[in-house]
C-alpha cells in the first residue's frame, strides 16, 4: 500500500484501489434492491419491471462482498437502491456491516432513504453505528410531495426526520432542482433545512435510463438555483467534503450549508473516489458509463475470497476517466439503467 492524499487533501496510507488515473477508491455504494415504495417521475417510469428476487445478491453475499472492499481499504460505505429500507431483513446487513465500525476498518457505514420507513427503523440504525443519513425530499409540498413521488405521503417522511433525529442521526436532505416543478420552494426549502440543522444538498437531474417525460423539460442547472439563493441568502464558499461529489457553500443568515451535486454543468469526475454495486453484484466504476464487472460470477465461482479480490482489482484497473452526460431535446438517456439500479 501506498500513501496516498485523498481528495480531502489528507494523507490517507490505507488503500490499495488506486485507478489508473491515481484516483484513490475509498468509498462504494451498493444497490441492496431495485425496488422501492416510490416511482419519482425524474427517476422511474410509472410501471417498472423489477428484477426477479433470485438474481439478487443474498444479504450474505453483499456482507462478503462489501468486506472484500473493506479489506481492500474502502472506508466508507453507502446503501442505497431503489429504497434500501424496503428490502427484506436489511436490519441484518448493517448489523453484520457494523463490525467494521467497531473495528476502525470502516470510518463510515451510511445509507440514502427516502425516509419512508425511518419511523421503524432509525433507532436501531443508531445502534449499527450509522451517524448520518440523507434523505431524498423535493418539495415540502403535500400535495406536489406525492405528485413527483406519484403515492408518497409527505408527514410520514416528516415524521421519518424526527425519528432519525431523535435517534442522534445527523441527517442531510437531497432535493433533485426540477424546472417548473419545485424551483419556487428552493429558498423555503433551506430555511426548512437549516432550521432543523440538517444540510440540504441540491442535485442536477441526469439523463438515466427512460422515463415518460423530456428531461429536457425538467432540468434546471444549479448555476441558476445558486444564483437565485444568492438573491435571498449571503453564500460564502467552502472548501469542505463529505467524501462525496458535492460543493459547499455557508450561508450566513442560517449557519448552515448548501450543497451542488452538478454532473451536467459542471462534473466532478477528476476527484472520483467511489465505485458502485448494484444488487445482482455487478459492480460500476463510473455511474455515467455501461462498463461493469461481474462481481456475482467472481463470488459464485469459488468459496475463498482470492477470485473475488481479483476481480474487484481488475474492475478498479479500468476505471474510466469520467462521465459524458449531456441533456438535450430529444437526446438518448446517456445510460440505459434508471438510478435505481446503479444506486444514487
Ligand atoms: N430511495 C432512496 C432515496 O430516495 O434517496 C435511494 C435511491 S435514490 C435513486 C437516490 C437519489 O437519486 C435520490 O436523491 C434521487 O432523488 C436521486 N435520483 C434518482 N434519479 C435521478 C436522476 N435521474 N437524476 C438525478 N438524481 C436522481
Amino acid at each position: 500500500m501506498s500513501a496516498i492524499i485523498a481528495p480531502s487533501g489528507a494523507v490517507d496510507a490505507r488503500t490499495n484501489l488506486v485507478d489508473p488515473f491515481g484516483r484513490h477508491v475509498t468509498y462504494l455504494r451498493v444497490s441492496v434492491t431495485d425496488r422501492c415504495d416510490l416511482r419519482c417521475v425524474y427517476c422511474m417510469a410509472e410501471e417498472m419491471t423489477f428484477l426477479p428476487k433470485r438474481d439478487l445478491l443474498t444479504l450474505e453475499e453483499l456482507d462478503r462482498v462489501c468486506s472484500a472492499f473493506v479489506r481492500k481499504g474502502v472506508r466508507k460505505l453507502r446503501i442505497t437502491g431503489g429504497e434500501p429500507l424496503v428490502r427484506r431483513d436489511i436490519m441484518s446487513l448493517f448489523r453484520s456491516l457494523s463490525r467494521h465500525l467497531e473495528t476502525d476498518a470502516l470510518d463510515e457505514l451510511t445509507l440514502t432513504t427516502n425516509g419512508t420507513l425511518l419511523t421503524r427503523y432509525a433507532a436501531e440504525l443508531a445502534e449499527c453505528g450509522v451517524r448520518r443519513l440523507n434523505v431524498s425530499v423535493d418539495s415540502l409540498d403535500p400535495e406536489r410531495f406525492r405528485r413527483i413521488t406519484r403515492r408518497g405521503d409527505l408527514a410520514q417522511v416528516l415524521r421519518g426526520l424526527d425519528a432519525a433525529q431523535a435517534a442522534g442521526i445527523k441527517v442531510k436532505i437531497n432535493a433533485v432542482a426540477l424546472k417548473g416543478v419545485n424551483e419556487d420552494e428552493i429558498e423555503s426549502m433551506v430555511a426548512w433545512a437549516h432550521g432543523r440543522g440538517m444540510d440540504l444538498t441540491f442535485i442536477e437531474v441526469m439523463p438515466m435510463g427512460d422515463i415518460e417525460p423530456e428531461r429536457i423539460e425538467q432540468f434546471m442547472p444549479l448555476s441558476v438555483v445558486r444564483e437565485r439563493l444568492a438573491a435571498s441568502y449571503t453564500l460564502t464558499d467552502t472548501s469542505e467534503r463529505t467524501g462525496g461529489p458535492a460543493r459547499y457553500v455557508r450561508v450566513a443568515e442560517t449557519g448552515g450549508r448548501i450543497g451542488f451535486i452538478t454532473p451536467l454543468t459542471h462534473n466532478f469526475c477528476e476527484s472520483c473516489n467511489r465505485v458502485r454495486l448494484t444488487c445482482t453484484g455487478q459492480l460500476f466504476m463510473c455511474l455515467g458509463q455501461e462498463d461493469a464487472a461481474d462481481l456475482r460470477a467472481a463470488m459464485r465461482g469459488s468459496e475463498g475470497d482470492d477470485r473475488l479480490e481479483a476481480a474487484i482489482d481488475e474492475a478498479i484497473g479500468r476505471k474510466p476517466k469520467g462521465h459524458d452526460f449531456v441533456i438535450e431535446r430529444q437526446s438518448r438517456p446517456a445510460v440505459p439503467r434508471h438510478m435505481s439500479v446503479t444506486g444514487g
